[in-house]
């Protein structure tokens, strides 16, 4: 299989030539088709490691509006440091997006910094939920708008007490938004929000 294969457009293509991935790892295999082809939401058991940024990555990168300065998607992740990781990886993968802004925000640094990364209009926020939450209730950030959801690391956010939060989140989200679920173990708590978040979800495994 190649990254052809999966429908990817040129630009993204360029990039994918240009970071020097040559196959499409599993689950970047099976989930991308999926992505790009239907706005179903989405459940994958993956672990890190095995490509899952640039499985959901690249299908967003694909399906937003670059040319709109709105937030049309938001990506939730654990940490700072793995919310740094996915940042500085979509900008990688969106390197030919002429115009694509993806703002990271994050608790432990300046949130007038943030505020201000956002006012100038970012496409994909990537997020860790206590710092979002607080932007949100300070109205720093819109996501009223967003059509793509990624719970990164579920079973991780979890395990960190993050449930009200991504709740709270959510709630500010639009109803018909896809949502796109990643986790490495799959326990109760992640099918508690799989099911009360997400519908007929696809689900894959790797
Ligand atoms: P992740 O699981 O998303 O943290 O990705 C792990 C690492 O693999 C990252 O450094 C990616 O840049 C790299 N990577 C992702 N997909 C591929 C691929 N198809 N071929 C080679 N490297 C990849």
């Amino acid at each position: 299989n190649t990254f052809q294969s999966l429908g990817l457009q040129d630009n993204l293509l360029q990039a994918i030539t240009d970071l020097g991935f040559e196959t499409p790892s599993e689950v970047q295999e099976k989930a991308i088709p999926v992505l790009l082809e239907s706005e179903s939401d989405l459940v994958a058991l993956a672990q890190t490691g095995t490509g899952k940024t640039a499985a959901f990555g690249f299908p967003m990168l694909q399906k937003i509006d670059i040319n709109s300065r709105t937030t049309q998607g938001l990506i939730l992740s654990p940490t700072r440091e793995l919310c740094l990781q996915i940042t500085n990886e979509l900008k990688h993968y969106g390197k030919h997006c002429k115009g694509l802004n993806v703002v990271a925000i994050y608790g432990g640094a300046s949130i007038t910094d943030q505020a201000s990364k956002i006012r100038k209009g970012a496409q994909i926020i990537v997020a860790t939920p206590g710092r979002m939450k607080d932007m949100i209730g300070r109205r720093l950030v819109d996501i009223s708008k967003i059509e793509y959801a990624v719970l990164d690391e579920a079973d991780e956010m979890l395990n960190m007490g993050f449930y009200e939060d991504i709740t709270e989140i959510l709630s500010h989200t639009p109803q018909d938004k896809s949502t796109w679920l990643f986790s490495a173990t799959m326990p109760k708590e992640v099918s508690i929000i799989a099911k009360k978040f997400m519908h007929n979800p696809t689900e894959i495994t790797v």
